[in-house]
């Protein structure tokens, strides 16, 4: 990464569970979309996650699918199956590795949670993290990177207003019939109504 990148395409990988997708991960991209000029951001499923083994994930197809219905009319965004294609634990590191490999002409800028980054990068393979992508820690306005126990440099840290929605709070409110709608997309609150997700979920 650096000073020859010029004419490169700029990247953005934005992994996650998406169990549901919601407005927080769609400004998020958009906030880091416009902050680093990004061509695209790429919306990662991830297969089985390694950080949620103690509770029911949504089935793979299901949250890809929410999460193409939610990204469908940016331009800028799409969705690959890469991760949830993939037999096994989801890791950071493979992922990148692929996509690297699909994109050998693009710089990537791997986007996740600040609180998501802390366990990435206290995981292994961090050199090699680096390598492949620079890591943007999306974060509540006024807080900063050692707030959240990471290294300075090689991290770069966007403030992303719409921060306080989160999937596990989407769920817990489908299955005491509170509404969702304008936390997710308008076709993600009838995707999950029609297929009945969430209704017993924690
Ligand atoms: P859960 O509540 O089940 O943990 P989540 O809302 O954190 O779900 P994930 O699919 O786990 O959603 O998140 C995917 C990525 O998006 C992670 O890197 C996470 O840190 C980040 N993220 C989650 N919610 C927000 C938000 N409101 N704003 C910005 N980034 C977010
Ligand atoms: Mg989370």
């Amino acid at each position: 990464m650096g000073e020859s990148t010029k004419g490169r395409k700029r990247l953005g990988v934005m992994g996650g569970t998406f169990d549901p997708i919601h407005h927080g991960h769609l400004v998020a991209a958009s906030e880091v979309a416009s902050a680093f000029q990004l061509d695209e951001v790429i919306f990662v499923p991830t297969g089985q996650p390694w950080q949620k083994t103690g509770r029911e994930v949504s089935s793979a197809e299901d949250r890809y699918l929410m999460t193409v219905i939610a990204t469908a009319e940016n331009p800028q965004f799409s969705v690959s199956r890469i991760d949830i294609d993939r037999q096994g634990l989801t890791y950071t590191v493979d992922t990148l590795r692929e996509l690297r490999a699909q994109h050998p002409d693009a710089d990537l800028f791997f986007i996740t949670g600040a609180d998501a980054l802390a366990q990435i990068l206290s995981w292994r393979d961090v050199e090699e993290l680096f390598s492949l992508a620079h890591f943007i820690g999306c974060t509540r306005p006024g807080h900063t990177l050692t707030d959240a126990g990471l290294p300075v440099g090689g991290v770069s840290l966007v403030e992303v207003p719409a921060l306080a929605i989160s999937s596990t709070d989407c769920r817990l409110r489908v299955a005491k019939g509170a509404p969702v709608w304008y936390l997710v997309p308008d076709g993600v609150v009838r995707y999950i109504d029609k297929r009945a997700l969430y209704r017993d979920a924690g």
